[in-house]
């Protein structure tokens, strides 16, 4: 295999790894490509990324192959621009850069102007008429050599310009003249010779090698590592270095150099985008050393600006342009970012690639290229990321706003939110209700809590995980959520709040970003969501290729009403126990916690079974015609028992109990470790008479609706936490019972499912036998991952974080399902549960049914359906999309 390609010119490659990525880079492959169909790339040559591998690995040291492969290429640029390198009269100028598979913007090196020296600067000078060019390119390369190969103090340079511009009285750079320059030239040698003991190399071969071998180390520079690291790039694949002749966008006033999209990045408009400067080199422009100009004549008047456009200062240019940009849409069926350089009235082309955008400009672009017959409805549903479509449902903060962040915790639940500091929940409520904006900062959320949580704008807690009380919640309710925030500490008697060294009391403002995490001092502007028409398209295309169903985790009727805006063809999951968080029901269920008998626990539940009631009917209401997975009470204990002095009294007023006699209950009752405790079906098996309600509460409101309606919804209920098939056995027995008795109280019947969640390894290990019992399976992955991993889900963002960034797990588990592990289990269960009942309903109701490679999971193990909080049911039917194409 050869070490390089040639591109421009008039080089042809038939070798197919000329436009290979993995080979040639994104860049070189790209040039290779736009040369083909004809566009004006300056000639050169890539050396392939196989030769940085190789030259990393084997002592920095260049092959002969590659030495020679150079020469050759170097030729074909000579030949092509008839010019040749060194040549003290006429001297060829290249540049050299890198270009990995992915792009990698800033990370690693680019030396321009290469093959400048004391004779050849005279030649350039005199071929291109212009001193001052010559000079001014000479000073640049000398700068931009001696920072990238020679590691000099780029600041020694900057500093000596200032003071020759301060001597001159000079406000910019194009007020120094061609022997300004030339006196700077002679500076920067000196600095290089003071600072390495040995003068800048004139010999244009060493430029060009020292050029090559720091492009190839710049892939193991320290920023290189981090952006790979936070981009899952993987250290093995090297980065390809392209040679290219150079071509002058700072020429006079008939050059030029831009960069342009061809369509708006961030709103996805169908117009060209870009900016652009007259006599200018490229990194002028992303400099910012002058302010670069609007490229077409819209987007200037629209800004109001003064200086001409390129469409009018440049006609003939911009019109050439503009038909590459055409071609280029065409040839990569998608948005491109190119860079461009105008000498002297002809125009060349040094870039193209596939152009970053905004979740709102890919959604768009999508639907209006499927439109436009570019792409098809698959390759739409691939273009648009699932995660992204979070940023259109939440308002988000204004990208232009300033932030000032305090501390990043975990992004809990996405959406911007601003408003006053308030620490506990009554005050919340009180100040919302009054019409104030509020965030509700705790050291943790709790079941009293939620009446506050619904009444803020956001929540920031200091503690908990992604799938802590707070965190599910808020995704449950649309409510930003910033949690595990562990800079935070709240203190209660001075009321105030103290984030890593600022400290901030209640009534001050403070703005969450439940996307990044980020908790920032002050308001922030924010945009609104735009549910607009191509949302809706490209998730009618979505739900056209999806096998799988998408079902909604909720609880209340208007979770489910806003589910069902956003598609949701059922509940996959409603936790009973969160229908008591209200302020008026928790007494109620801490009065039955609490209960010392059997009648006392009856006593506290008649009260609840009227609410339950209500609350079945409403939702079946809501969600009629579609499947209903109400899950009976799982409350871990250590969230519904009381806490403070003032919670024991309210409770002792409403049981009629002292406050001693209830603290000394709640003191028997306390648990070391609740998650693996009194909870799930353990409750049912020891006080049947809780689920013995709840069942009769379902089924009375079930059949209620199927006689007003004459619908009747199915009910599919689930028992959580179950270990053994004599569990389910014993519970669904008393499921069944009950039903009987309503329906022979009511006249009426109607079908239901009796089933269970697979959310503890024994679970899945016996699922076969479990499957005799149950109609369905539920995957709760959020306690499945706890107990498989041995790792506490309230407790977990205390300790992940550096199991991340060391890649022990590639993701948070409790965020994305841990395949490997986890995943075996669920896929298990699925064989397990199928061969003794082929008909088995399958499902996942863990967190994890919203995050889009967990779903491509499901999809690939065959289940039913995923189940995801409303605001992510709009991601999981484009991920479920994405996994069947
Ligand atoms: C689960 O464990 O995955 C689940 C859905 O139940 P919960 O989160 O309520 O424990
Ligand atoms: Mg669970």
């Amino acid at each position: 295999n050869t070490t390089v390609y040639n591109f421009g010119g008039g080089a042809v490659n038939d070798d197919p790894r000329a436009k290979d990525k993995t080979i040639t880079g994104g860049k070189g492959s790209n040039l290779t490509e736009m040369a083909e169909i004809g566009l004006p790339v300056p000639p050169g040559f890539t050396i392939t990324t196989e030769e940085c591998v190789k030259y990393l690995a084997g002592g920095s040291d260049f092959s002969e192959a590659l030495r020679s492969d150079v020469a050759a290429a170097l030729q074909h640029i000579e030949t092509a621009v008839g010019k040749s390198l060194g040549d003290n009269d006429d001297p060829l100028l290249v540049s050299v850069r890198s270009g990995a598979r992915v792009s990698m913007p800033g990370m690693m090196d680019t030396v321009l102007n290469l093959g400048l020296n004391d004779a050849t600067v005279q030649g350039l000078a005199k071929v291109s008429g212009d001193e001052r060019f010559a000079w001014d390119s000479y000073r640049r390369f000398i700068q931009m050599y001696s920072d990238v190969v020679l590691e000099v103090d780029h600041g020694l340079f900057e500093e000596a310009l200032e003071i020759a511009k301060e001597d001159k009285g000079f406000y910019n750079d194009t007020e120094m003249e061609a022997e300004d320059w030339q006196a700077l030239v002679s500076e920067y040698k000196a600095i290089v010779e003071q600072e390495l003991g040995k003068p800048f190399p004139q010999d244009v071969s060493h430029q060009l090698w020292g050029a090559i071998a720091a492009v190839f180390d710049s892939w193991d520079s320290d920023r290189a590592k981090v952006y790979r690291r936070l981009n899952d790039i993987p250290a093995g694949w090297g980065t390809a270095v392209n040679v290219q002749a150079m071509v002058f966008g700072n020429m006079g006033d008939t050059s030029a150099t831009g960069v342009a999209f061809t369509r708006d990045p961030a709103t996805g408009e169908k117009a060209y985008y870009g900016e652009w400067l007259v006599n200018a080199q490229g990194e002028d422009v992303v400099a910012g050393i002058r302010t670069p100009q609007y490229l077409t004549k819209a987007a200037r008047e629209k800004a109001g600006a003064k200086p001409l456009s390129m469409e009018e200062a440049m006609p003939a240019a911009y019109a050439e342009l503009a038909e590459v940009f055409e071609l280029l849409e065409k040839h990569y069926r998608d948005m491109q970012d190119i860079e461009f350089t105008v000498q002297d009235g002809k125009l060349w082309m040094l870039q193209t690639r596939s152009g970053k955008r905004t979740a709102k400009a890919a959604l768009k672009m999508a639907v209006d290229m499927a439109g436009e017959g570019l792409i098809d409805e698959k390759e739409a549903i691939l273009r648009v990321d699932p995660m992204a479509l979070d940023q259109l449902l939440h308002p988000t903060l204004d990208p232009k706003a300033h932030r000032d962040i305090l501390t990043t915790g975990l992004p809990a639940s996405p959406g911007a939110a601003s408003g006053t500091i308030v620490l506990d929940a009554d005050k919340a409520e009180q100040m919302s209700n009054a019409g104030e904006k509020v965030i509700l900062c705790r050291v943790e959320t709790s079941p009293e809590d939620i009446h506050g949580m619904h009444a803020a704008q956001g929540i920031l807690t200091a503690r908990g995980g992604m799938t802590s009380h707070a965190a599910v919640v808020a995704r449950g309710m649309g409510r930003p959520c910033v949690s595990g925030a562990s800079a935070v500490s709240i203190d209660m008697t001075s009321r105030r709040l103290r984030i890593g060294n600022r400290e901030l009391k209640e009534g001050d403002t403070l703005t969450l970003d439940g996307a990044t995490g980020q908790v920032m001092a002050g308001t922030v502007a924010t945009i609104e969501p735009e549910m607009a028409g191509d949302f809706g398209t490209l998730m009618e295309w979505a739900d056209k290729y999806r096998r799988m169903r998408v079902r909604t985790n909720a609880e209340t009727p208007n979770d489910c009403r806003m589910a069902r805006q956003f598609g949701a063809e059922g509940i996959g999951l409603c936790r009973t126990e969160h229908m008591f968080f209200d302020a008026g029901r928790i007494s109620a269920v801490r009065e039955m916690i609490l209960a010392e008998s059997e009648q006392g626990r009856r006593d506290a539940l008649a009260k609840l079974l009227p609410e339950q009631r209500s609350d079945f009917r409403e939702i079946f209401e809501v969600m009629v015609g579609l499947p209903c997975t109400i899950r009976l009470l799982d409350p871990p204990l250590h969230e519904f028992l009381p806490h403070g002095d003032a919670e024991f009294a309210e409770l002792a007023k409403v049981t009629g109990h002292d406050v001693d006699h209830l603290k000394r209950r709640a003191g028997e009752l306390h648990e070391f470790n609740p998650m693996l405790g009194h909870r799930g079906c353990r409750l049912g098996i020891t006080y049947p008479e809780i689920y013995e309600m709840q069942a009769r509460a379902i089924f009375e409101a079930a059949c209620d609706v199927a006689k007003a309606s004459g619908e009747a919804p199915v009910p599919e209920v689930m028992v959580p936490l179950v270990a053994t098939k004599r569990e389910l056995e014993i519970l669904r027995a008393l499921i069944d019972r009950t039903a009987k008795e309503v329906f022979a109280e009511q006249g009426t019947e109607i079908d239901y499912l009796v089933g269970t969640m697979i959310e503890l390894p024994r679970a899945a290990l016996m699922a076969d036998k479990i499957a005799e019992e149950a109609r369905f399976f539920s995957f709760g992955t959020n306690d499945l991952t706890q107990t498989t991993l041995g790792v506490s889900r309230d407790d977990s963002a205390r300790f992940l974080a550096p199991y991340t960034d060391q890649g022990i797990f590639e993701r948070d588990p409790f965020v994305s399902l841990d395949i490997e592990g986890v995943g075996q289990l669920v896929e298990l269960a699925a064989e397990r549960g199928r061969a003794t009942r082929p008909d088995i309903k399958l499902g996942i109701c863990g967190e994890h049914g919203g995050d889009p490679a967990s779903i491509e999971f499901c999809d690939k193990v065959g289940l039913d359906y995923v189940s995801a909080s409303p605001y992510r049911v709009p991601i999981a039917r484009l991920a479920a999309a994405q996994s069947s194409l």
